[in-house]
């Protein structure tokens, strides 16, 4: 396979390229480029590596939030200081992310713009409602994941970072596919506020707002708030690995304890002393 490799010391630079050849490819951690590259599902005639751009780079606290940049690794989230203390789920879902070599080198930029149906950051961004920047404008979590393998990304464009509110109200919980270590069906439950927010992924076609379970979570944060909640099995999709049916009751069963956990770190919640799944 041929094709040219570029690394721009500025964002301008990767930009321009980017315009300039419509076949271009953005190149992180390729952690999921490279294999499709090696599959022939993808043939880019450029790689554009981002490494060395520092608007890229970096976390920190960031106008009443948390930045993290596209480029840190899932690694560098994981064992960040300042996630830990600002949005602990966050560096609890990285750590959960593949094995270490794939924490190493699988960015955040790469994982959303990538949105895989069973990534564990679409389920983090949209739980958290963050804020994706790019090289041109703020898009919400909402709007940014559009399906399968699609984000409302235009074709040159660039993920900057995403800001996320601060948030100790949350919790991430998948059961693993255990070759890859994806989601086979994974939950983000966060409390902003008086809004509860539940994010799946691995149950369909791209992350998905399960709006039944945060209308009730919102009125009493408590499993049995989900009791008359049933996931449609009809927005799941079933593969060798598991039924449509199976997703959407293990999405059930992982909201639930998402909660639970959630009630158990906040010792103030009186709740914490009777919920049960
Ligand atoms: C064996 C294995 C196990 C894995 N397990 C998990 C798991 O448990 N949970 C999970 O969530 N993920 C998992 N992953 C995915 C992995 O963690 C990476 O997040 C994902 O593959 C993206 O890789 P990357 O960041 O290297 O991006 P790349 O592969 O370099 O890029 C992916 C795509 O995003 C585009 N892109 C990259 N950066 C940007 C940017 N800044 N702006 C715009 N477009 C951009 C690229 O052009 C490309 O199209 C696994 C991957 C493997 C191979």
């Amino acid at each position: 396979m041929d094709f040219d490799y570029r690394r721009p010391a500025r964002l301008a630079e990767a930009v321009a390229w980017l315009r300039e050849d419509p076949e271009a490819k953005l190149l992180a951690g390729g952690q999921s480029l490279l294999a499709a590259m090696k599959l022939r599902l993808s043939e880019p005639s450029m790689l554009i590596d981002l490494q060395d751009l520092p608007e890229l780079l970096g976390v920190r606290e960031q106008g009443g939030g948390l930045w993290i940049g596209a480029m840190c690794s899932h690694a560098s989230v994981a064992t960040s200081p300042i996630v830990q203390r600002l949005a602990p789920m966050l560096a609890q879902l990285a750590q959960g992310i593949g094995d270490q070599q794939i924490r190493q080198r699988g960015t955040l930029g790469g994982s959303i713009a990538n949105a895989d149906p069973a990534a564990c950051w679409p389920a983090g961004v949209m739980a958290l409602n963050g804020t994706v920047f790019t090289d041109r404008r703020k898009i919400a979590a909402d709007e940014f994941f559009t399906g399968l393998f699609t984000t409302a990304l235009e074709a040159d464009e660039v993920v900057l970072g995403v800001q996320f509110p601060c948030v100790q109200q949350a919790h991430y919980l998948k059961f693993e596919q255990p070759a890859s270590r994806f989601a086979l069906t994974g939950v983000a439950v966060a409390q902003l506020g008086s809004q509860v927010r539940v994010a799946v992924t691995g149950l369909g076609s791209g992350i998905y707002r399960w709006e039944a379970a945060e209308r009730a979570l919102s009125l009493r944060l408590a499993p049995e708030a989900l009791r008359d909640c049933a996931l449609d099995a009809d927005i799941a999709m079933g593969d060798i690995h598991a039924s449509a049916d199976y997703r959407a009751h293990l999405a059930a069963v992982l909201t639930r304890r998402a909660v639970q956990h959630i009630l158990k770190s906040s010792p103030s919640s009186p709740s914490s002393r009777t919920s049960s799944v």
